[in-house]
């Protein structure tokens, strides 16, 4: 029976430029002669290093272990030697630096021991301990701890396992190639997720111009012990965003600063499935995963790419074209960002490297005033006010902005695409909530220092107060025994004074 699908409020339908790369198949990049593997590309904590520079490692080998609870691992893409670890660049808007594990392969590509797992005959919780240390995080962008999200707490279930095939973001093609040539995989992965959270069903959603990734998971689908709903959805960009995906799957709608669990739906990438079924029947961490190179190259593809190559390689095997480069998004040119540096590495969430030029991605011309048309209102899919985030974010009335739900704004970019005053207004948002972050980090960390002050200070008391209190009572048990004796004095002076008197008498 087909399934009847809802749709959620906005969407925009920008020029999909998916051809582009979908045309070919996947292509194993070749190692680089260097891999720069960051210990922070995970949400959460960043891993603690465990190897030293000068020592061998072999691919697969844990390099770097979770540190603190919302962590995972991180491996050695190859074998080789780790020949530093210091700060390096990495892909992130700040242009920053970070604590990086560095690794001159030696090309033999040597595995350490890969251990398959019997999953079926595992406790939930020690297979989740399984995933926390083979690395796997979500590759749909929000790179969080997968082992974490599998665990349905005190639910005890999820009841129904979402896949995103969506995949809405322009250019970007990694999973639709994922899907059409490793759908078995992919099942095989949401089945040991289907069981760690006791979901009755699994769906995996996909949006309708992939017909081929839609049939083969259809034809995977086929194939399985459990049942599987392979749903195509309308293209409509951000179709793949969690809570539009729900909408459109299930009607539910996702409570403002609530989860998708709230409403009985735990959703994954489907990348990250198939990396949880490698990690779990293979034994194989999560090493490399699938970019697209695309834009402004001569050969436009997607690579399986070991993590920790630096993106100038993917870009020198992609091939230049006539027209010069203008500069390099990591990610889609609605949700990604500009990178400062290509020596960056490939990590977790790097789905996309996109090559500009001045004719492929043209300078917005200058942003105009706003004209309060509320186009960005009909666009946006989160049925937020963008226009008025934009003036308490602009006028850093961050309150205001937060009362008006600036945490629910999923960064999609569709209110800047429909904003004819050409307004960045995505960058107004970001800035708003790192300014919010900043402030809440920091007024934690001095509630935190004046509780352990306020603490101390108590301490410091109640020691006074007890040191007090056995002064008191050891000079209270010495003045009891000062009495007692001038009493026995006393008694002992009358006694002889009344023999005295006894005898005189
Ligand atoms: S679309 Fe642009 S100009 Fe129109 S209301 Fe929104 S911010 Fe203002
Ligand atoms: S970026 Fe935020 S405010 Fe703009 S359309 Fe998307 S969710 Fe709405």
């Amino acid at each position: 029976m087909k399934r009847q699908l809802s749709h959620f409020h906005g969407g925009v339908h920008p020029a999909d430029h998916k051809s582009e790369s979908s045309g070919r198949a996947i292509a194993i990049a070749p190692i680089p002669p260097q891999l720069i593997v960051p210990v922070r590309q995970h949400m959460g904590e960043p891993a603690r290093p465990c190897v030293q520079p000068g020592d061998r490692v072999l691919k697969g080998q844990i390099i770097a272990h979770a540190e603190g609870y919302v962590s995972v691992a991180v491996h050695a893409p190859t074998s080789g030697t780790v020949t530093a670890i210091e700060d390096r660049p990495v892909a992130h808007p700040s242009g920053l630096n970070d604590t990086s594990i560095v690794i001159e392969p030696d090309g033999q590509d040597l595995w350490t021991t890969r251990t398959p797992t019997d999953w079926r005959n595992m406790p939930p919780s020690s297979l989740r301990n399984i995933l926390r240390d083979m690395g796997i995080a979500g590759l749909g962008g929000a790179v969080f701890p997968t082992w974490i999200k599998l665990n349905p707490g005190r639910r005890e279930k999820i009841p129904l396992l979402l896949l995103n095939g969506g995949e809405c973001e322009p250019w970007i093609t990694c999973d639709d190639l994922l899907m059409r040539e490793r759908a078995d995989g992919i099942l095989q992965g949401a089945a040991i997720m289907q069981y760690l959270l006791g979901a009755d069903e699994i769906i995996v959603g996909i949006e309708d111009n992939k017909p081929e990734a839609i049939a083969a998971m259809q034809t995977a689908a086929s194939k399985c012990r459990h049942p599987v709903d392979v749903v195509g959805i309308p293209t409509l960009y951000p179709s793949g965003g969690a809570k539009q995906l729900i909408k459109v799957i299930t009607g539910r709608e996702v409570p403002s600063g609530g989860r998708s669990t709230d409403v009985g739906v735990a959703t994954f990438n489907v990348g990250t499935a198939f990396a949880v079924h490698r990690a779990i029947n293979h034994g194989e961490p999560m090493i490399s995963r699938v970019v697209t190179v695309t834009g402004n190259v001569a050969v436009p593809q997607n690579h399986e790419v070991l993590l920790g190559t630096p993106m100038q390689e993917l870009v020198r095997l992609a091939g230049d074209t006539a027209e010069p480069v203008s500069g390099y998004i990591m990610g889609g040119p609605m949700m990604g960002f500009d990178i400062p540096d290509i020596s960056a590495p490939v990590v977790k969430a790097t789905n996309c490297v996109l090559v500009k030029s001045v004719s492929l991605f043209p300078p917005p011309p200058p942003a105009q005033e706003c004209i309060r048309c509320t186009r960005c209102a009909d666009a946006c899919p989160a049925e937020l006010q963008p226009q008025e985030l934009y003036w308490f974010s602009r006028s850093q009335h961050f309150d205001k902005a937060v009362a008006y739900s600036l945490f629910d704004c999923i960064e999609c970019g569709c209110c800047s695409h429909v904003c004819p005053s050409h307004i960045p207004l995505v960058h107004y948002y970001r800035y708003a909530k790192s300014e919010i972050s900043a402030t809440r980090q920091a007024e934690k960390a001095a509630n935190h220092a004046r509780e352990r002050h306020e603490s101390r200070l108590a301490r410091l008391e109640r020691d006074e107060q007890e040191r007090a209190a056995r002064l008191a009572q050891r000079s209270g048990a010495k003045t009891s025994g000062d009495d007692a004796r001038q009493s026995a004095i006393q008694a002992a002076m009358e006694r002889a004074r009344a023999n005295q008197a006894e005898s005189t008498e």
